[in-house]
């Protein structure tokens, strides 16, 4: 179970209560848990009268328009849309709160402004290897599910344990969030998390409605689309690496939204001989690329050494920019091919 040190709980406790401006961080391209857990941190923060942004490089995908309620949404600043509005907020606020990254480069263009900003920063993630320099107070805990569980763990400790002066919708974020990064209690739970979901359930959370809301309402075009990466795109390696390349072809082909293909990159983990598992899609110059492995494969290492990237063990990305490490999108799977080789034969023992 998590365990927090009783000073920094009473230090956070004290700078809540001095601060009257707080701005809530995450990290660029904002995923489930992102969300999840800064939405959560945000009722609460709101429920006791402060004023709260939440600051973001890029919008949400989409698929969590849900989660972001009239309250939220007039709460946003988004750094692609409004640079000058969000350096203002953060030259005036007087505590941040970090959600879901370990150091400020996971800001992308976000980092200079909150970089410059005098206001206290409180991290609460579960990514490994904080740079703890940058943070005046961290709760950073890896066995754990999601950034959203420390979350809840976090304000039943400041709370004292009277979780009921939490907004009902500082628990739906929560468990939406967890739910996202576990998908949907696949990987990474902990006795921790199910207790979690246990005392939200308990405490009246719509499971339903989130499971609903997250899987349920997708388009048309992306489970044809999956159909097509399966059936036609897959390439297994005989190291065991299944790689999966979505083109700016095919996403014309088949019109989707950003964060629809999410959860394609796990599937072929399904198959017995596939130890990792990378998706990459053309986007603007470069190629994202998700990785997802099984345990005995560092999905993390493989982001850092090859990828321009990092994460957790068993879940990572990165990228690779068109013309630096890649003249362009049609070399990228002779660039998966060669460095997962090597990654599988040389670094991952
Ligand atoms: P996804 O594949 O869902 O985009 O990301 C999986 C995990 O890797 C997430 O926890 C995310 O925060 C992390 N991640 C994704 N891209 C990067 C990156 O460029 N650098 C680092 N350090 N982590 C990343
Ligand atoms: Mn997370």
């Amino acid at each position: 179970m998590v365990s927090f040190d009783p000073q920094n709980i009473q230090d956070s406790i004290n700078l809540i209560r001095k601060s009257t401006t707080v701005a809530l961080l995450t990290h660029m391209h904002p995923d489930g848990d992102a969300m999840g857990s800064t939405i959560g941190m945000f009722h609460y923060l709101e429920s006791l009268g402060k004023e709260c942004r939440i600051i973001l490089n890029d919008r949400y995908p989409h698929f969590l328009e849900f989660m972001v309620d009239p309250q939220v949404q007039t709460s946003l600043l988004v750094h692609e849309e409004d640079p000058v509005g969000v350096k203002a907020y953060l030259e005036r606020c007087d505590l941040t709160f970090c959600m879901d990254f370990n150091r400020f480069s996971r800001l992308e263009h976000l980092e200079e402004a909150a970089k410059t900003s005098k206001a206290h920063r409180i991290l609460i993630d579960h990514h490994p290897a904080p740079a703890a320099e940058e943070f005046d107070l961290l709760f950073s805990e890896t066995a754990i599910s999601s950034a959203s569980e420390l979350t809840w763990w976090f304000l039943k400790e400041i709370l004292n344990g009277e979780t009921s002066r939490l907004p009902k919708a500082s628990l739906t974020a929560l468990m939406t969030g967890m739910t996202t990064d576990t998908n949907n209690f696949a990987n990474s739970v902990f006795p921790s998390t199910l207790q979690m979901a246990s005392e939200l359930l308990e405490a009246g959370v719509d499971r339903d409605e989130i499971l609903y809301n997250l899987y349920n309402r997708l388009s048309e075009n992306r489970l044809r689309l999956m159909g097509h990466l399966m059936q036609d795109v897959l390439e297994i390696t005989e190291d065991g690496v299944a790689f999966i390349l979505l083109s700016e072809e095919d996403q014309k082909r088949y019109p989707i939204r950003e964060g629809e293909t999410e959860g394609f990159v796990n599937m072929p983990l399904s198959i017995d001989c596939v130890k990792m598992s990378i998706f990459s899609r053309e986007d603007n110059g470069k190629a994202r690329i998700s990785i997802r492995s099984k345990k005995g494969t560092s999905a993390n290492r493989c982001a850092a050494r090859w990828f321009n990237g990092g994460g957790h063990e068993q879940a990572a990305g990165g990228r690779l920019i068109f013309r630096e490490d890649v003249p362009s999108f049609k070399e990228v799977p002779d660039y998966i091919r060669t460095s997962t080789h090597k990654f599988m034969t040389e670094d991952n023992e």
